[in-house]
């Protein structure tokens, strides 16, 4: 037997996981070879098979059928054959007549009318309204979305009901109650989920204890205050708000706060800036006979015998204090640096406005450049992953610009003084508050000091210091009031105190401020 192969791809399906001619001419004669079949000619054809009498080569294939050229179709699946009843209706007739005599796809060979009116009725009915329908629900969630309308099955608490969302008159005040129940701080989210269940709050599938993961999907859904949410963009919904958008901010804040003191919250004072300088592995903390507390090397490696090596808390206190002695400013030393430092800074000051143009004429230009390398990518002058690189920096670029940009505005000179002021009194107390007994005071002065502390031999073999300390700590080391005095004029002491300052002035308050 001869056959036809028949490979088509309309411009309309171009977007969609339709094989290119290439690929189904490719396949097809991969197949033809393996199964030793005779073929005529390959056929492939760019035109639409929605409409009949629109495509040349379909309809001078049935005529060559006619005068015996071939008497099978080769093709890689039967939608690519027929799609509208007069084709199929041309291709059964073929059949009947017995100038086709099988129709043939990979994965199944038709050779009866039967066959081919279950290529009529399933393949080519399924394929064809299966496709038209995946793009119509697509354009309907966009549209949905665009007028404010859930555009899927309702969350809980709601119902929905001819095509919106409205609250769930049985599951709404529980919400309610859990939002207020989570703002007061008084609850966990397991423990709301056990108020809720007991005030008869039941999952819609199963009438089950609605689990706390819910309860935290519950708080996070901007669904809850009005908005809609769909892969990453908001939309203003219109449906009924169950909580004030304020009350959602308030348990999204604590909901991040509470994981994050979770998270800080230790027992131990020293274990999470220690490392091992042997094997670089975290030390760790246990109490022994309930009473006292020893750090060692969590070893888990296990090659590393630092792990024998306790040390007390007492001796790791012992290690800090002398650490911190370091920082034992000079208060009329440090008063001398920053009025030196704030002369500067109010010079610089009144060239702000001026920056603040370079920054703005730097983003624009690289608004540009960016406008000129799409150009180039339209122009097919670069390739894909060229532009992509080119772009992502680009991008990048212009994103540290911005911030640049945001930190002037949101740095007034009087913050900054501020700021100063309470690092300089920060440091200058710095011993004294470690001195006291109070945990959390303790606690608070390392976390604003300390980035890693490595440990060998029981001692302190090397300290990160968070900034300003670790410039601070070269500048305590010199007791030459007069000194400093003599070298405000020169300029390397200058820069050298200039420096000292300057990092802390980027950082935002609240790193700094009651830490
Ligand atoms: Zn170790």
């Amino acid at each position: 037997m001869k056959y036809f192969i028949y490979c088509r791809k309309s411009s309309e399906e171009e977007t969609k996981q339709i094989q290119s001619l290439e690929t189904q001419e490719r396949m097809l004669t991969e197949y033809a070879d393996k199964y030793n079949l005779e073929i005529v000619e390959i056929l492939k054809e760019s035109k639409s098979a929605k409409t009949d009498g629109n495509r040349p080569l379909f309809s001078s294939m049935l005529e060559r059928i006619k005068n015996k050229e071939a008497s099978g179709v080769l093709v890689l699946h039967t939608d690519r054959l027929s799609r509208n009843g007069i084709e199929s209706g041309q291709l059964i007739k073929l059949f009947e007549m017995g100038f086709i005599k099988e129709i043939r796809t990979p994965s199944r060979t038709y050779n009866s009318v039967t066959d081919m009116l279950y290529i009529d009725f399933d393949f080519v009915f399924a394929a064809h309204y299966s496709r038209n329908l995946s793009i119509r629900v697509k354009e309907g969630i966009e549209t949905k979305l665009q007028k404010g309308e859930y555009p899927s099955y309702s969350p809980v608490g709601y119902v929905n009901k001819v095509g919106k969302i409205y609250p769930d008159p049985l599951r709404e005040k529980h919400i309610q109650k859990a939002y207020k129940l989570y703002n007061s701080g008084e609850y966990t989210l397991k423990q709301i989920s056990n108020i809720l269940f007991a005030d008869g709050f039941r999952t819609r599938i199963g009438n089950n204890k609605v689990h706390k993961s819910v309860i935290h999907r519950i708080f996070t859904d901007p669904v809850y205050y009005g908005a809609i949410r769909r892969k990453g963009t908001l939309y203003k919904g219109i449906h009924e708000p169950l909580v004030s958008k304020s009350l959602f901010d308030k348990v999204n804040d604590r909901l991040v706060g509470k994981n994050h003191s979770r998270k800080q919250k230790h027992t131990f004072l020293y274990d999470k800036f220690l490392s091992c300088k042997v094997c670089g592995c975290k030390l760790t903390a246990s109490i022994k006979k309930g009473l006292y507390i020893y750090y060692y090397c969590t070893n888990s490696r296990s090659k590393c015998l630092e792990h024998k090596k306790y040390i007390p808390e007492g001796d790791m206190e012992t290690l800090v204090k002398e650490l911190i002695a370091n920082f034992n400013l000079k208060k009329d030393m440090a008063d001398l640096s920053l009025d030196l430092y704030i002369d500067d800074l109010k010079e610089e000051y009144k060239d702000k406005v001026f920056s603040k143009d370079i920054l703005a004429k730097q983003i624009l230009s690289i608004d540009e450049k960016l406008d000129r390398l799409l150009d180039l990518r339209i122009g097919n002058a670069i390739d894909e992953e060229k532009y992509k690189e080119k772009q992502t920096k680009l991008k990048n670029e212009k994103t540290e610009l911005e911030i640049s940009r945001g930190q002037l505005k949101a740095n007034s000179l009087e913050t900054t003084l501020e700021l100063l002021y309470e690092i300089k009194n920060r440091a200058c107390s710095l011993k004294e508050l470690f001195d006291c007994d109070d945990f959390q005071v303790k606690s608070d002065v390392l976390n604003s000091l300390l980035w890693k502390l490595e440990i060998e031999s029981q001692k302190i073999a090397s300290v990160q210091y968070k900034l300003p300390y670790e410039y601070l700590k070269d500048v305590s080391k010199s007791d030459d009031i007069l000194g400093w005095r003599r070298g405000r004029d020169s300029n390397s002491r200058r820069t050298f105190i200039l420096r000292c300052f300057q990092d802390i002035r980027s950082r935002p308050l609240s790193d700094l401020s009651s830490k």
